[in-house]
């Protein structure tokens, strides 16, 4: 089913018909506060009243053409005006694919570095599929030498991912480490659960040790796995790091208790708020992460 999913959330057919259905709509509503920026900075606003910061992403990927990159690099420069000018603890997310990756790696630097230079905070490279990795860590790099408050995203079921976390910590990043979310094959990502937690409890680890020895800036562990998580804060806890060193990052809609939960115990959880209206192949990655959400697309069919 995972993989059904996964394969579904690439297709061209699915993803130009299946959006049109009202009960698909407001199935993405349970994920997505709405498909406009006020709808994620109204909901950014409410998170923070409760303690809770966040981030923010424009949903999209894969843009076909310079002039529609462009469009979606002055979607985040007007969306970081409007994060400063409400004095919001929100910090912002961006695809690089979304930005202009397959029309260039240059023409994406310079585009990261204008959101960065505009946007109150890091401004975090999400990781996408596996034969984006070696051009999405070039942007990183370049990006992140004309621009410091850029961090980027790892994912741990890669088999890779140690050797290029290795090769970036000299440059002290600001990371945040996820499991992963696309189909890979076996020779690129870790096939078995059980060996993809591992590996993440590894890497966890270390951040949070290389965060210890100023190695890395800002550890973000970037999961809803409550045993990776408590792991986690045990490790901080053993090596002396103060709450608000390190962070957890969660998605909108999952894990809401626990997101309170972790917050009013101190830990400083920052959740991913996400907008717009490409969001057919992310949203069909989260349900591929769980697919009993499945069950509550079904029930939307049949609510009024
Ligand atoms: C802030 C943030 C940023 C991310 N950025 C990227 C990125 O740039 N690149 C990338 O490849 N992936 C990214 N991801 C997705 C990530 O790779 C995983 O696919 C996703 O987080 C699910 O894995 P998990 O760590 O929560 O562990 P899992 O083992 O999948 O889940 C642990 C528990 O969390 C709950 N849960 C997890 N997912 C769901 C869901 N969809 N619906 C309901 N409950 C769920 C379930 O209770 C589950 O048992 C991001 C995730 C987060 C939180």
């Amino acid at each position: 089913m995972k993989r059904a999913l996964l394969w579904a959330s690439t297709n061209r057919f699915m993803s130009e018909r299946f959006p049109r259905y009202r009960f698909v709509r407001r199935a993405v509503r349970r994920f997505m506060p709405g498909e406009e920026m006020g709808d994620a900075l109204r909901e950014a606003a409410i998170l923070l009243d409760a303690g809770i910061p966040t981030l923010v992403t424009e949903l999209g990927e894969n843009v076909d053409t310079a002039e529609a990159a462009r469009v979606v690099v002055d979607e985040y420069l007007l969306l970081a005006g409007r994060v400063t000018a409400r004095g919001l603890d929100t910090e912002l997310s961006v695809k690089l694919t979304h930005l202009g990756l397959d029309q260039g790696v240059d023409v994406t630097v310079d585009h990261v570095v204008e959101i960065a230079e505009a946007a109150p905070g890091i401004v975090w490279i999400d990781m996408e599929s596996s034969a984006y990795v070696d051009a999405t860590l070039e942007v990183f790099r370049e990006a992140r030498a004309r621009a410091p408050n850029v961090g980027i995203c790892l994912q741990a079921y890669l088999h890779r991912t140690e050797a290029d976390y290795a090769d970036l910590l000299p440059l002290s990043p600001a990371i945040r480490l996820v499991k992963g979310a696309y189909m890979e094959p076996p020779e690129v990502a870790m096939a078995e659960k059980r060996e993809v937690d591992a590996a993440y409890a590894r890497l966890a680890s270390r951040m949070l040790q290389d965060r210890r020895h100023g190695r890395v800036d800002r550890p973000c562990l970037a999961t809803h796995d409550a045993r990776l998580i408590a792991d986690a804060r045990r490790v901080a806890g053993e090596l002396g790091l103060d709450d608000g060193t390190w962070e957890v990052a969660m998605l909108y809609g999952i894990a809401t208790g626990e997101q309170r939960r972790l917050a009013d115990a101190g830990v400083t959880v920052r959740v991913l708020v996400s907008y717009g209206t490409h969001w057919w192949p992310w949203y069909v990655r989260r349900l591929a992460e769980r697919p009993a959400n499945l069950g509550f697309v079904v029930r939307q069919m049949f609510a009024r």
